[in-house]
């Protein structure tokens, strides 16, 4: 895969030196068990795969680029550009000013927007409407275009999708920016609507099968579907996609359960399915799939609890976060500065929203196996920071720089 130049602070020497090693023993990607870093009373299992994907190191390469090379030029972004914190504050820093925030709400007025400034569109993309809003302030937005190409890729599967007359349901969080934008993407080409969980498909099931008044289907999915959405025509031929960053578990339950209803109600089967349901595999992205799995993989290890590095606002990292916590006790922070002490950990509870406290986070056991992952959009430097963090809490019998020369082959 393409390697980006991404700044130096993002890195980490010590996860480098391991993700380094772990692609020269596993090319195909075949091996999820977790990375032992054995430190003596503490043992941390490294997740396999974790932190920045194709789509972020992309971003963030436009954007600083996009930065080097216009001084003097007002750079705006869309929205924040990946849902992480620090490389958000950076870009800020760097005098880089924030158009909307993640919910879509204006912070600077289109009207105070030139056709000598410069817009970076976010790795979610952004919709259609948008796109023409900025053409026609005069703004060009190809050259600072940071859309993912595997979010790029599910509006394609929409549009083919579309032209075989299905209507196009998408499973994701409605008010995330990609989510919007791949609505926006495939409401150009077919009726579409977004159901986030099972609950809502299962209530969109009573309007494919008719068990629920048709009428009520508007204020229900308010805002969800798109302009002239007949609910009597549009549900009797579909197809799923979803967010790249969904829970692969979900969006495939939600996909095998809309499936079986469309079978029963119209009397199919395997043979047949195809004229009332697409055919179509998932459309998360690699970097879900491979950090989805990884985290099962670390999950098999004997462990105390787990940590999540990651914006709190991230999606692909809270699906990791709902992986563990099915599993043992789990800390969703966004820094090491979150961990306060060996007894206090302040650490988001993405259910609730809200950062909570907890104490006496630490059992006293030795050795005590703590699991360790990140989100898409965290960098490697944020992973290295709380590994030496916890390092400091032990006697521990090697320092973390003896253990980069070991990953290292020194
Ligand atoms: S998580 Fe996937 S879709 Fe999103 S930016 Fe990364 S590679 Fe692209």
């Amino acid at each position: 895969m393409k390697s980006f130049d991404v700044p130096i602070i993002y890195r980490s020497p010590l996860i480098s030196a391991i993700k380094r090693r772990r692609k020269q023993t596993d090319r195909l990607k075949k091996d999820f068990a977790p990375t032992l870093l054995d430190f003596g009373p503490l043992r941390i299992f490294l997740s396999r795969h974790f932190g920045f994907c194709y789509g972020v190191e992309n971003a963030i390469e436009i954007a600083f680029k996009t930065i080097n090379e216009n001084p003097g030029k007002r750079i705006f972004l869309l929205s924040e550009m990946i849902h992480n914190p620090q490389v958000n504050a950076d870009l800020q820093a760097h005098g880089v000013t924030f158009l909307q925030d993640t919910q879509g709400r204006q912070l600077v007025p289109f009207d105070e927007l030139t056709g000598d400034d410069i817009v970076i569109i976010p790795a979610f993309g952004t919709t259609l409407a948008m796109e023409e809003k900025l053409r026609q302030i005069g703004i060009q937005i190809e050259n600072y275009n940071t859309t993912c190409p595997f979010v790029e890729k599910v509006w394609n599967r929409s549009e083919s999708i579309a032209k075989k007359n299905y209507s196009i349901i998408i499973h994701g969080k409605p008010n995330h920016e990609e989510t919007r934008a791949t609505f926006s993407h495939a409401a150009r080409n077919a009726p579409s609507l977004i159901v986030k969980d099972m609950q809502q498909a299962r209530e969109l099931a009573g309007y494919i099968t008719g068990a629920k008044p048709l009428s009520h289907f508007y204020s229900e999915f308010e805002g969800r579907y798109s302009v002239g959405f007949d609910v009597k025509k549009d549900l009797e031929r579909i197809g799923v996609v979803n967010q790249t960053t969904m829970l692969a578990s979900d969006t495939q339950s939600i996909a095998d359960f809309l499936k079986q209803v469309m079978m029963q109600h119209y009397e199919l089967d395997d043979s047949t399915i195809e004229q009332r349901f697409a055919d179509t595999r998932d459309t998360l992205c690699y970097a879900t799939n491979d950090n989805q799995t990884a985290v099962s993989g670390m999950l098999e290890a004997e462990a105390d609890l787990a940590i999540v590095v990651g914006g709190y606002n991230s999606s692909n990292t809270s699906h990791l976060v709902e992986l563990c916590e099915q599993r043992l006790p789990t800390y969703f922070i966004s820094s090491e500065e979150k961990i306060l002490s060996a007894t206090d950990i302040l650490h988001f509870n993405f259910h609730t929203r809200e950062e909570i406290l907890a104490s006496d986070w630490l059992p006293a056991k030795e050795p005590l196996n703590i699991l360790v992952t990140s989100g898409a959009s965290c960098p490697d430097a944020l992973v290295e920071s709380v590994i030496n963090k916890l390092v400091g809490y032990f006697p521990v019998t090697k320092n973390v720089n003896q253990l980069v020369e070991e990953f290292s082959g020194y």
